[in-house]
């Protein structure tokens, strides 16, 4: 079957979207369910946060009301999708590590408020589905990039929870948080991914909602695979 991205956009893969708010589990579930499925995958926030490195890197303040147009244009992100995974190269550079820092996650979340960012990679996205199947990642996945996508998850859990696996996560890459700063930084990004005006982080209409707070990584994966191999047509 093929699915209309939008009006003049088609592709013959099929799109699964999983949005959720940061620390819901969203990255980790997205990559298992696509490992299982044979799936490409499509993490948004990864392209989020290298635009926010690029604009960093070229002197642009997360709070500066004015992205210049050609500062905008120049930044070149290609996106090679794979099973189970991607490669993202920002000027021909592997970046991935330095987009995970807690400064790149912050301006990224800032600088997605703007039209123009979110507009510059509403393209990219899309170009994937029509490589691929693909399970695609993020805030506005269902509701904006691939309405049309065959089965839509929003994943949420507790703000407490998702702050304690983001805590956890950071003591392992050797960082000293603070808890306390970390759970008002997520409800923070939280207020700032549900309030902007533009593709606000919402579920889609027909988004299945999982709520992931006392659901562990294999239960999550079990919950999400039932429903999709059923409206896929993949139950015996
Ligand atoms: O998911 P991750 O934390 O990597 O995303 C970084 C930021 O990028 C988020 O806080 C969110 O503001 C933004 N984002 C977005 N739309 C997406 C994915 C991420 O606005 N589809």
């Amino acid at each position: 079957m093929t699915q209309k991205l939008n009006n003049s956009q088609e592709t013959p893969f099929v799109v699964i979207t999983i949005d959720g708010p940061a620390g819901a589990g969203k990255t980790t579930i997205a990559r298992n369910l696509a490992k299982r499925l044979r799936f490409c995958m499509l993490d948004s926030g990864a392209l989020y946060r290298t635009v926010a490195l690029a604009l960093l890197q070229a002197g642009v303040m997360p709070n500066d009301e004015i992205i210049p147009d050609d500062l905008l244009k120049s930044i070149s992100i290609v996106i090679e999708p794979a099973v189970g995974g991607m490669q993202i190269t920002l000027g021909g550079e592997d970046v991935s590590a330095e987009i995970r820092s807690e400064e790149v996650g912050v301006a990224a979340s800032k600088f997605s408020a703007k039209a123009e960012v979110r507009r510059k990679l509403l393209g990219t996205q899309r170009s994937v589905a029509r490589q691929c199947d693909l399970v695609a990642e993020g805030r506005d996945m269902g509701a904006v990039v691939f309405p049309f996508a065959r089965v839509k998850f929003f994943l949420t859990a507790s703000a407490e929870v998702r702050a304690k696996r983001r805590y956890e996560e950071l003591l392992q890459k050797g960082a000293r948080p603070l808890y306390s700063e970390v759970l008002l930084e997520m409800r923070a990004r939280d207020h700032r991914d549900e309030t902007r005006s533009l593709a606000p982080m919402v579920p889609a209409p027909d988004a299945t909602i999982v709520d992931t707070t006392n659901l562990t990584p294999d239960q999550i994966l079990g919950i999400m695979l039932e429903l999709v191999k059923s409206r896929l047509g993949l139950l015996k």
